[in-house]
């Protein structure tokens, strides 16, 4: 599903030159749930944005659902996007003047589908992620952060994309909604057989995920370092070790 080779990103601040990522070079197939971690500044949000088209690699390759996305032009990411990736953010990103059903249709107003199915399939995503129906019409406001981020869960999958991509989707909300939230990607990962991929530096996206990846100054650590790092954080939640992503 996502095949980067030596991917780098490197932002100019002043004189001098970050490398948010350097030469990483991963493979994700389809059907995973995987977690990206690593400290604040290691490159994970903008690992996310090249592979969801959002932003582009300076050097390397980067193909994502049988698209090659370095040589696309900008409207060809766009369309791109719409139609393979969910992109759910920490702080839900929900347009406040529009009800929770109308911001789960507005990716759908890209399509040339009717009202009436814009609205039908609205509503089975809320549904799916099992937001209480006399809620459909309340405005993000008027939801729990729990709420808010179902809603917004349900915008990621209204398109029924291939790819989820979360960044940091718990780190705004309590523990028990967090958990609901990691249980809810974990079904759709399971029943609806999306690929996902998780920003997160919540240990308890471990009792989900099939693997952790890590990130430090834009390098992905591999083996014995990524062995420690995948122990460090199993030590911290107190579930035993298992084998690290890579
Ligand atoms: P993380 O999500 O792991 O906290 P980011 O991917 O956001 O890290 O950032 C990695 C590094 O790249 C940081 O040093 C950050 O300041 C820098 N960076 C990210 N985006 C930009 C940008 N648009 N312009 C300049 N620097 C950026
Ligand atoms: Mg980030």
């Amino acid at each position: 599903m996502i095949h980067l080779s030596n991917v780098s990103r490197h932002f100019r601040r002043g004189p001098d030159v970050i490398k948010a990522l350097d030469r990483v070079t991963l493979e994700i197939q389809a059907g995973r749930f995987v977690a990206l971690m690593g400290p604040s500044g290691s490159g994970k949000s903008t690992l996310l944005n090249i592979l969801s088209g959002i932003d582009r690699a300076d050097e390397g390759e980067v193909e994502v659902a049988g698209q090659r996305l370095t040589g696309l032009s900008e409207d060809e990411l766009a369309v791109w996007r719409a139609r393979h990736v969910g992109l759910v953010f920490q702080f839900y990103n929900l347009m406040p003047v529009l009800s929770a059903c109308e911001n789960v249709e507005l990716p759908l107003l890209l399509t040339d589908l009717s009202r009436p199915e814009r609205r039908r399939r609205a509503e089975l995503a809320l549904e799916v992620v099992g937001l209480m129906r006399e809620r459909f019409e309340h405005l993000p406001g008027a939801l729990s952060g729990g709420e808010q981020q179902r809603v917004a869960i349900a915008r990621a999958i209204v398109t029924d994309p291939d790819l989820i991509v979360a960044d940091e989707p718990t780190g705004d909300l309590d523990a028990r909604s967090a958990d609901q939230v990691l249980a809810l990607l974990s079904e759709l990962n399971r029943e609806f057989e999306k690929t996902i991929v998780l920003v997160t530096h919540d240990p308890r996206a471990l009792r989900w995920v099939q693997a952790i990846y890590h990130l430090d100054k834009g390098s992905l650590l591999e083996g014995v370092e990524a062995t420690r790092a995948t122990q460090a954080v199993e030590q911290t939640l107190g579930v035993p070790p298992r084998s690290a992503a890579r």
